[in-house]
C-alpha cells in the first residue's frame, strides 16, 4: 500500500466500501490532514469517516453490522456529527408543528451544502 503514505487530496465521492457510499467531502480534516468524507450507510444512516478508515477497510459500515450479528456491546456506538443533530432537531421541530418542511431542510445533504455553502 504505497499510495496510503502521501495525503495528497482524494476524491472517494461515489465510491463505495462495504455498506458505506462516500456521498461529499465534509471539507473536515483531521489532524494529519486526513479528509472526513460523509457517507451513507446501507441502513440509511449518515456517518463521516476520515479516508484511511475508508481505503484501509477499518470502516464498512455505521455500525449497524455489529449489532445485526450480536457483537455490538463491546463496541462505541457511533457519535452523529453536530451538524446531523442539528439538522434533525430542525426537522423534528417542523414536524411537531405539522408546517411543511423547506427545501434546504428536506434533506441532510441539502442542509449540509447550505450551512457549508454560507460559510
Ligand atoms: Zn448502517
Amino acid at each position: 500500500m504505497n499510495d496510503t503514505k502521501k495525503p495528497y487530496k482524494r476524491n472517494l465521492k461515489g465510491q463505495v466500501f462495504g455498506m458505506l457510499t462516500v456521498i461529499m467531502d465534509t471539507k473536515k480534516v483531521k489532524n494529519k490532514g486526513e479528509q472526513i468524507w460523509l457517507c451513507k450507510c446501507g441502513c440509511t444512516h449518515l456517518i463521516e469517516v476520515p479516508t484511511n478508515a475508508l481505503i484501509g477497510g477499518k470502516r464498512i459500515s455505521c455500525g449497524c453490522e455489529h449489532k445485526r450479528t450480536g457483537k455490538d456491546k463491546q463496541n462505541k456506538r457511533f457519535k452523529f456529527s453536530d451538524e446531523y443533530l442539528e439538522w434533525r432537531d430542525i426537522v423534528h421541530r417542523y414536524r411537531l408543528k405539522d408546517e411543511p418542511i423547506p427545501g434546504i431542510y428536506k434533506t441532510f445533504i441539502k442542509y449540509l451544502e447550505h450551512i457549508k455553502g454560507e460559510k
